[in-house]
């Protein structure tokens, strides 16, 4: 540590800031900016300690040395840098130093969230192969681990970051990027297939990043706060390429020091002096809503009074994680106002839709009959009613169109396909003119998201790929799932619901269900209590599967992967606990 404390309350001192982000060409233009002032990055440890102070001017010029270090390295414009996308200085300086040099960074993911090595190997392999990078830089520890999977291919090894970073860095002409060059390769999270490296350009990102300014109505003693990793497009996107083009300080840590330590980042939040954005999937709230032991314990620890944006988004959203979330930390003044649903993906560089500030979650009641399938709504639904989450509107200069499967348009509350178009949609993905066609319908991106429009506000029912068709009726996975935690002893993410083929050949849903019962017996009650809920639910017998806790997979932004757990279950790659005969 021994960190200057000070640092964390800069002062402004480019009084007609914000400069519009409409005045940028590219990110490289929005960094040299924001180097003229005194904010900066703020990189703190697990205990909430101030660790590294990185401010834009600081910043600006690693990056420009680390543009002349890749330039000497052979690194022409429009080739790929493989960065490890750790949390912290040396990752961000790099990646501008890519940005500088005209090379397109590829963020790629930390070990935490693979198998062992061998399946982050096999991950990073994977990935170094379609991005096809010059050069591939990693953090000391891993070095060696990624040069095992950069193994015979172009980029050969990795090298060290620190040696890298300690080469010479004598000063070369930086070649100039225009608005339309794809700045960055940002890779999808890898839910429904593997991840694919979207390609952004810095026009798409500015105007991007214009829309969530104008969004969340942002202010001057606004500072973001994190723990969301680089290497997904709300962690990069949101939480370190905003601050940066708006001239706002952010304070970071570590993804895998919160899932250590998750209350760490309310302390951040607690600590900071000005008003606080902040944003987590669900399971972010969820973790932090279980950990608190009593109430007098959070109003002495934490004040959230100050969290004006409280940032909802990346996967579906659960009201009743987020009430439970604002009962907990009510006594540390945290607000439900506060909470601001989006609804966003990497092939739109991040969001699409957001919650005007103050609106909280909002929730539309829906019958159920809708959500299987039907077009309209007769009034002689079961009377079973689900709540599906506003997910606000449209960013400026973002059309939605809701489709049916012939691509007609459909109106309001009618659910269908979600397409998007506007000024932030991808070019493509990376060499990849195959999946491109598939989503890119002219300026249309089919998000392969199904849902509804309402009074100009995006409501998201599900993922298409997810759906569980049987006899002609739609089910959603998550309705499942979310029926199964509700019993005692389980909890958000314990289960995975897909359809399988049984030997009759005929479609059943099948549920994954992480249990920590040792008991035979016991566990077969446990099924036996699974199926009556799940045939309540949806009026189907379902094939139950008990599994070890931490089976389920999980992509490396922590999404629960439905299509992956089928697949393992199917291989006989996730084995079922014994059931008592
Ligand atoms: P892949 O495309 O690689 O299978 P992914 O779709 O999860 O993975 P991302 O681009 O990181 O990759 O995530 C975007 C997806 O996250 C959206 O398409 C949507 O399914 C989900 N999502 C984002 N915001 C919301 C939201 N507010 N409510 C429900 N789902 C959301
Ligand atoms: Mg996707």
């Amino acid at each position: 540590s021994g960190a200057d404390e000070t640092a964390l309350a800069p002062t402004p001192t480019l009084d007609d800031l914000p400069r519009r982000l409409a005045d940028f060409n590219t990110l490289g233009e929005a960094l040299d900016y924001a180097a003229q002032g005194k904010r900066g990055l703020n990189f703190f440890d697990a205990r909430a300690r101030l660790a590294r102070v990185l401010s834009f001017a600081d910043l600006k010029a690693d990056a420009t040395a680390n543009a002349y270090r890749l330039i000497a390295a052979g690194i022409k414009p429009g080739d790929r840098v493989a960065l490890i996308a750790e949390t912290g200085a040396d990752f961000v300086s790099l990646f501008f130093g890519a940005i500088y040099a005209g090379a397109l960074p590829v963020p790629l993911p930390l070990p935490t969230s693979f198998g062992g090595r061998e399946g982050y190997v096999e991950q990073i392999r994977s990935q170094l192969m379609s991005c096809d990078p010059e050069i591939a830089l990693a953090p000391s520890g891993l070095a060696a681990i990624v040069a095992e999977a950069a193994h015979g291919l172009r980029c050969r090894t990795a090298h060290d970051w620190l040696d890298f970073m300690a080469r010479d860095a004598k000063p070369a002409p930086l070649p100039s990027a225009r608005k339309s060059d794809i700045a960055y390769l940002q890779y999808s999270s890898g839910s429904t297939r593997f991840p694919h490296g979207v390609e952004i350009t810095h026009e798409a990102l500015l105007a991007n990043l214009n829309g969530h300014a104008v969004g969340v109505k942002l202010q001057r003693d606004d500072r973001v706060i994190s723990w969301l990793p680089y290497y997904h497009d709300m962690g990069l996107v949101g939480c370190l390429m905003a601050p940066i083009a708006n001239q706002v300080s952010a304070d970071y840590l570590a993804t895998e020091d919160f899932a250590r330590r998750p209350l760490s980042w309310l302390a951040l939040i607690t600590r900071n002096e000005g008003h606080s954005l902040s944003y987590s999937p669900t399971f972010g709230y969820d973790i932090c809503a279980r950990r608190v032991s009593s109430q007098t314990d959070v109003a002495e620890r934490f004040d959230l009074s100050r969290w004006r944006v409280a940032g909802n988004g990346a996967d579906m959203i659960r009201p009743d994680v987020m009430s439970a979330f604002v009962e907990a930390f009510a006594p540390a003044g945290f607000s439900g106002g506060a909470f601001l649903p989006s609804y966003g993906l990497a092939e739109a560089t991040l969001a699409v839709t957001i919650s005007p500030p103050g609106t909280g979650i909002v929730t539309d009641l829906v019958d159920e009959r809708l959500l299987s399938g039907e077009r309209e709504d007769t009034g002689t639904g079961t009377g079973r009613m689900r709540a599906i989450v506003n997910c606000g509107v449209a960013l400026p200069g973002m059309e939605i169109e809701i489709r049916d499967e012939s691509g007609r348009r459909l109106g309001d509350r009618q659910i269908g396909k979600v397409f998007v178009a506007g000024p932030s949609i991808m070019t493509g993905y990376f060499r990849d003119e195959i999946s491109t066609r598939a989503a890119l319908q002219g300026q249309w991106l089919d998000t392969g998201d199904m849902g509804y429009m309402l009074e100009s506000a995006l409501y998201i029912v599900g993922r298409a790929k997810d759906m569980i068709i049987i006899n002609g009726k739609n089910h959603w996975p998550q309705d499942i799932e979310w029926a199964i935690e509700q019993l005692p002893g389980f909890k958000a993410g314990d289960i995975a619901a897909f359809s399988i083929t049984t030997e009759g050949g005929e479609e059943s849903p099948a549920v994954l269900v992480q249990c920590r019962t040792s008991d035979a017996a016991e566990r077969a009650d446990l099924r036996e209590t699974i199926k009556a809920k799940v045939r309540t639910i949806t009026g189907m017998n379902c094939i139950v599967e008990l599994v070890p806790p931490r089976t389920l997979p999980r992509t490396s932004s922590g999404k629960l992967s439905r299509s992956k757990a089928r697949a393992l279950y199917l291989s006989g790659q996730i084995q079922p606990f014994d059931i008592a005969a």
